[in-house]
């Protein structure tokens, strides 16, 4: 079987691949389970070299990586740019913790009690399309690290910029065999790898209905599984916020890559007596983001990933729109900004778009806001926008999500915890948390 890779801004192939199936799957376990003794056996220093040897190569490539993945996924080219830095980032990241995340001594009676922190094995990694390469290197970087080898898994739509990774991955003289990357269905190869005997672990990002799937498949073999699913975040905006700051920054906070963002801020609930102004200033804030071709500098919008999922993207826009953007003619699977008025009951509201549409709700005190911002079976991110600090951190405690903001919509740092509460997932990527996802604590008495 081939597998045709289109760019969603032109609707035209840009790459004919082979599809690989449960043989070639179970092809990449065996060579990553045949690699595993020497990575593990790697010096930490040594495994650090090559990670910050990895690192500096995706530097170098930036440019190219960037293009691929602007092309692949339809994101704007300066939005390429920044994750592929990010990608570096976490590579050099992960070089330098590898020594940094040891075990303990512990007192007891009768002797010495140690823990060591063992690799793990194989693990399959799971990536969706909306950040190939970014997501990829999030779960890349503290595998490797703690000494996995690695069969990685793109989403079909857009596995470019994984197989490119790949190649300088055996550059940077990573030995062959660690990290192994198969292009194929979900449903073929990502069952496979959950559930193959010989793979440890599932590192997945994806929707909550699959990786629903996924924990389900890896009970057969007590997998360890890490998810990281859905989000239908919010962005809280007090009456006694910067509301100019805030309306400039939420239209980026939802649709930044056009909206197919975990993190996107979706719900956008603003205290009643502040609801008339913010909601001008965020219309004329939508109104500049700046849609059109991904390889455009100043494009800050593109299209969707495919004309199946702007179908699903345009059955959430109904009444009640409250401004709604341009985009351009011809091919591409477009679809503009939208901001629409509801009630946290309202189907807009309740389940994840991933497009650019937003859902305005108003609140009437702190109470309320908090209520309705855990009104949802999802728990990822969110922001908090008020001058009041200890209201800022009140409500940072009492909603029930993995990764907030305050004054800001950022949730990404290569240095920081990330990851859901409720059925966006659990286990956390990035930061020194990660590492604990790729590795067991074993622990030894030794009698004195
Ligand atoms: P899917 O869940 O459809 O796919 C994610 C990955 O899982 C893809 O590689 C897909 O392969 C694979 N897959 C599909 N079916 C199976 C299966 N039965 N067993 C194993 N693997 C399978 O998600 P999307 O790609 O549509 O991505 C969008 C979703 O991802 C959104 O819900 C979004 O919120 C979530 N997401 C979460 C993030 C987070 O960090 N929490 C970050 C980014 C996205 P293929 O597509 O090749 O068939």
């Amino acid at each position: 079987m081939t597998l045709a890779v289109i760019n969603p801004a032109t609707e035209q192939p840009i790459a004919e691949l082979d599809e690989a199936g449960v043989e070639e799957t179970d092809a990449a376990v065996a060579r990553a389970r045949a690699a595993f003794p020497g990575w593990r056996a790697v010096s930490p220093s040594d495994r650090a070299r090559l990670l910050r040897r990895l690192a500096t190569l995706v530097e170098e490539h930036s440019e190219e990586l960037a293009r691929i993945e602007s092309q692949n996924v339809g994101k704007p080219i300066s939005g390429a740019r920044a994750e592929v830095g990010m990608v570096a980032e976490v590579f050099h990241f992960y070089a330098g913790a590898i020594d940094k995340h040891h075990g303990e001594t512990i007192p007891v009676a009768g002797g010495v009690d140690l823990t060591f922190r063992e690799a793990l094995g194989v693990v399959g990694l799971i990536v969706p399309w909306n950040f190939p390469l970014n997501i990829s290197s999030w779960k890349l970087g503290p595998a490797l690290a703690c000494g996995n080898t690695i069969v990685l898994k793109p989403a079909e739509l857009t596995p470019l910029s994984a197989l490119r990774l790949a190649e300088l991955i055996l550059d940077a003289q990573i030995p062959e065999g660690v990290v192994n990357v198969v292009v194929g269905p979900g449903r073929v190869v990502g069952q496979r790898l959950v559930e193959h005997p010989d793979v440890a672990k599932i590192g997945f990002t994806g929707s909550t209905e699959v990786g629903r799937g996924v924990m389900q498949g890896a009970a057969g073999t007590i997998k360890r599984v890490t998810l990281e699913l859905g989000g239908k975040s919010a962005n809280v905006v007090f009456a006694d916020a910067d509301l100019e700051r805030a309306a400039a920054a939420a239209p980026y906070a939802v649709f930044d890559n056009a909206g197919q963002d975990c993190c996107a801020r979706s719900r956008i609930l603003v205290e009643r007596s502040a609801y008339d102004r913010f909601s001008e200033l965020l219309v004329d804030a939508t109104r500049r983001v700046r849609v059109g071709d991904p390889r455009e500098e100043s494009t800050e919008m593109g299209p969707l990933i495919s004309a199946e999922h702007r179908t699903t993207v345009a059955s959430f826009v109904g009444g009640n729109t409250l401004f709604q953007g341009e985009t351009p003619d011809g091919p591409g699977y477009w679809f503009p900004c939208t901001l629409v008025e509801a009630t946290n009951d309202d189907r807009v509201a309740r389940e994840e778009v991933f497009g650019p549409v937003a859902a305005l709700i108003p609140f009437a005190d702190e109470e309320e806001a908090i209520h309705i911002a855990n009104d949802t079976p999802y728990g990822l991110s969110g922001s908090i926008w008020t001058e009041n600090g200890a209201r800022a951190l009140r409500v940072a405690r009492a909603l029930e999500t993995g990764v907030l903001s305050i004054n800001s919509n950022s949730s990404v740092r290569p240095t920081t915890p990330f990851g859901g509460f409720k059925q966006s997932g659990f286990g956390r990527e990035l930061g020194m948390h990660a590492l604990d996802g790729y590795s067991e604590v074993k622990n030894v008495f030794v009698a004195t």
